[in-house]
């Protein structure tokens, strides 16, 4: 079994194409694989669990990352002063930078502080759902994955409180078949080219107030729907999958509950095709954390 998985890995590799959605044929539960390290090193990427063990293990294969001729999207904000933070949030991301010498006597340090939801982040499971994911135990199968753009740019231009709804997903399957498996799910709303403008972005910029917030997000109904295609991950353009109106945050719980991490303020969907691309989103790992600054790449093929 191991070695035909090999051998078409290889294969992969030699066509220099991504194909993520053969990879995930398998149906290896996503959070349930192991590390396999290929014997000449090459970098196919594995969630590895070191409490599971050698009898429980599952791949889950990523194929090559990078094929010829692709480019590299940088889907991340800038960190710095600017950045928006969640407006419950006293402080936002903060840096004290030192540089002195020149030349060969250059040295640069800094320190920083940020909450963990401002920016391009990460919200791991644990953020809505206990006992779930934390940010340092999210799988990396759920962080690399096949892109799928699903695209609600007019009717937000239209409605700053719109939502992606299920008609919106079964529309984007009657034309290039149904959600694949694992999916790296990005919604896209137009709302990054507002950044980092906050009364445009979270439609209120008064600091501590959350009940005047208009912006798209993700319905309930359409997030359940997205957790029934056993997608791997969400991200989207805006300050939260939840609109700006939401107070009982449904599409976070739900996908929380589900162990899908989601992705907030992703930046420049609009570089990225509705499907081929893959998209690569790393958090950093903090211990028990509860989110975390991200920085999210796209390869999207030549
Ligand atoms: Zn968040």
């Amino acid at each position: 079994m191991r070695s035909a998985r090999s051998f078409l890995s290889v294969i992969a590799l030699l066509s220099g194409s991504v194909s993520l959605m053969a990879c995930y044929a398998t149906a290896a539960p996503l959070d349930d694989a192991i590390v396999h390290t290929d014997r000449i090193g090459r970098h196919h990427a594995y969630w590895h669990d070191p409490t599971i063990t050698a009898a429980d293990a599952r791949e889950v294969r990523l194929a090559t990352i990078v094929p010829l001729g692709a480019t590299l999207v940088d889907l991340t904000h800038v960190f710095d002063e600017e950045t928006i933070v969640w407006p419950s949030e006293s402080q936002g991301f903060r840096r004290e930078g030192t540089t002195r010498g020149a030349g060969d006597g250059h040295y640069a340090s800094g320190r920083f502080s940020t909450p963990e939801h401002g920016g391009t982040h990460l919200d791991a499971p644990s953020h809505f759902a206990g006992g779930k994911h934390t940010a340092d135990r999210v799988p990396l199968p759920r962080l690399m994955a096949q892109a799928v753009v699903l695209d609600i740019e007019a009717k937000a231009a239209a409605n700053p409180d719109a939502q992606l709804e299920p008609a919106d997903i079964t529309a984007f399957e009657e034309r290039y078949g149904q959600l694949p498996r694992g999916a790296f799910v990005l919604v896209r709303t137009g709302w990054s080219e507002r950044w980092p403008d906050r009364k445009r972005y979270l439609g209120d910029d008064r600091a501590g107030h959350t009940d005047a917030l208009h912006f798209p997000g993700i319905a309930p109904d359409a997030a359940k729907l997205l957790v029934e295609r056993e997608v791997g991950a969400v991200g989207i353009d805006t300050a939260s999958v939840d609109h700006g109106p939401s107070k009982a945050f449904e599409a976070h719980r739900t996908f929380a509950n589900a162990e899908v991490p989601t992705f907030e303020n992703v930046a420049r969907l609009g570089m990225v095709p509705e499907t081929g691309a893959v998209v690569i989103a790393l958090p950093m790992k903090i211990g028990d954390g509860s989110g975390g600054p991200a920085r999210i790449v796209a390869v999207v093929p030549g």
